[in-house]
């Protein structure tokens, strides 16, 4: 799909979004249109969930295949039956704990929602987000919004307004700019169709939190192959990717630093531009190298490393680098939602070093 609209952008105070900004953006999406919009976690691609063809235009926005269903937003926790067949009971508890906020819950989906919404399944995917401008937009707009996050399929999720505008100039109708989103990744997808809880995908809310009201939670470990067809839902190895080639180094800090030297001045030995991914505090390891490096943050704060994590990898595709050496920082909290989407940008290509 070309460009064929004429997208319009809308500066909105993060904290108070002003009252007509947000009418026109819910006449939008009240006539069919598309818009993004910021949300805590990400910046999303919003169409009014229970038109169809509306919800095509966001598919034909993004390239997204049709098999990769769409979460549904919701302006209120008690407007939760409109989209979902049934409400057990832990997913009121749920409800009542982590909305308005980044955990999504996967429940049998209610007749109403279109299947296009779903990808043809009969589960629904479905949160009430936390983000002023995101309540403020669905309350105004009446109806639920089905929104993924507003990049071209496969991409970075953006995280501030120009990098929405970077992916999807011509392809929607207006974006409201709200400054850069504060968590930074996307949502914890948490199914309830299985016993127990299934995260289907980490994000926002972290394993932990979830466990601590839940008790037992699994999570969904994929065998990421790049040759999977039609996989789960979100669960597609290749993801979230930057377009330089990413590798993951897992291990002990000090053996993964030593391994990442040699493996960047061997690509380097081949003519190959290398670019890391590294905490604030291993950037003294590597200062002797000439590698373009980027500091995702400290260790010790993974949540400011998941609010900056988009960001750094797209400054490591806007560098030009061929090959991208991240450093694994562990998966206590979001570090868990930092390494999945580490995992997939890698497409699977994950070295463990002893
Ligand atoms: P995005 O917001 O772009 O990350 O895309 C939405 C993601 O939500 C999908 O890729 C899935 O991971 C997840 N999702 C949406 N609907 C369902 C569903 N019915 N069952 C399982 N996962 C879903
Ligand atoms: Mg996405």
């Amino acid at each position: 799909m070309a460009g064929t609209k004429i997208t319009a952008i809308l500066r909105v105070d993060p904290q108070q979004p002003e009252a007509a900004v947000i009418a026109r953006a819910a006449a939008v999406l009240r006539a069919g249109g598309l818009v993004a919009f910021p949300t805590e976690t990400v910046y999303g691609l919003g169409a009014n969930a229970l038109d169809s063809a509306a919800v095509q235009g966001i598919f034909a926005a993004k390239e997204r295949p049709a098999y990769d269903p769409l979460i549904v937003h919701l302006g209120q926790v008690a407007e939760l039956l409109q989209v979902a067949a049934t409400c057990p009971p832990v997913a009121e508890t749920l409800a009542a704990r982590f909305w308005p906020g980044s955990l999504t819950l996967v429940l049998p989906k209610h007749a109403r929602v279109p299947a296009v919404v779903t990808a043809g399944g009969e589960t629904v995917a479905v949160r009430v987000p936390q983000h002023p401008v995101a309540l403020a937009l669905i309350r105004a707009a009446g109806v639920p919004v089905a929104a993924p996050s507003a990049n071209r399929f496969g991409r970075l999720s953006p995280t501030c307004a120009a990098d929405v505008l970077a992916e999807l100039d011509g392809r929607v109708d207006l974006i409201l700019d709200a400054g850069p989103t504060p968590v930074g990744v996307e949502s914890t997808v948490l199914s309830l169709v299985t016993e127990p809880p299934t995260i289907l995908r980490p994000g926002g809310v972290s394993r932990e939190a979830l466990i601590e009201v839940l008790g037992p939670v699994a999570l969904l470990e994929q065998p990421v192959t790049a040759e999977q067809i039609a996989p789960a839902p979100g669960t597609l190895a290749q993801h979230y990717a930057p377009r330089a080639r990413l590798v993951l180094y897992q291990g002990e800090r000090r053996a993964v630093l030593a391994t990442m030297r040699e493996d960047a001045l061997a690509l380097q030995a081949q003519g190959v531009r290398v670019g890391l991914w590294l905490a604030d505090e291993d950037l003294p390891e590597v200062a002797a190298l000439d590698v373009f490096t980027v500091a995702a943050g400290p260790a010790a704060d993974l949540e400011q490393v998941a609010r900056q994590l988009f960001a750094t990898l797209r400054q490591l595709d806007e560098a030009g680098v061929a090959v991208i050496l991240a450093r694994d920082l562990g998966a206590q909290g979001i570090g868990l939602a930092i390494r999945d989407r580490l995992t997939r940008a890698a497409g699977g290509h994950v070295i463990q070093v002893a």
